[in-house]
């Protein structure tokens, strides 16, 4: 099959001039999207599943071939997400600052730019800024139905968010 699509390729690419490359995207229909930096407004993060000031920055939607969906997340200092689980997990990388995270039942963890956080199905944390710096992660999430990344629980409190 490869190889039949690879001479179709060829073929076109001799009695057309298409590159071997455009005669494949042609094939399949399918175009790469840049999203341009800027192009997508900033959320600000509701009062009701954060505390402080959090402005969400759109990267990109999941959409009918690919289940996950990016953003960009940047928490004031002292600024945390509630607690919350996620159906089919969470990567965050983390950007910028100096930030917090924590799984129920587990001492907080602090976390820099470059830190990695994989958060299971299920399981239950937060992620925020620590209290004297901002942070700022990127956060990718798969939906288990379209626009299901996150169930929200309850805030973090003062105690939790400070380690005691
Ligand atoms: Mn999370």
């Amino acid at each position: 099959m490869k190889n039949a699509m690879m001479c179709m390729a060829l073929a076109l690419t001799v009695t057309t001039g298409l590159s071997a490359g455009q005669a494949f995207a042609a094939e399949t229909g399918k175009v790469q999207t840049i999203i341009r930096n800027g192009e997508q407004a900033a959320i600000k993060g509701a009062a009701q599943f954060f505390t402080g000031n959090v402005r969400i920055d759109p990267l990109y939607p999941a959409n009918n071939d690919m289940r996950s969906s990016g953003g960009s997340v940047t928490f004031e200092p002292g600024a945390r997400s509630n607690w919350h689980i996620h159906p089919v997990g969470q990567v965050l990388i983390i950007t910028s600052g100096e930030g917090r995270t924590q799984e129920w039942g587990k001492p907080v963890q602090e976390v820099r730019p470059g830190d990695v956080v994989i958060c299971p199905v299920g399981v239950k944390h937060w992620h925020g800024a620590a209290p004297n710096s901002s942070m700022s992660h990127i956060s990718i999430c798969e939906e288990k139905e379209p626009g299901k990344v996150v169930e929200w629980m309850e805030k973090v409190t003062d105690e939790q968010y400070n380690g005691k």
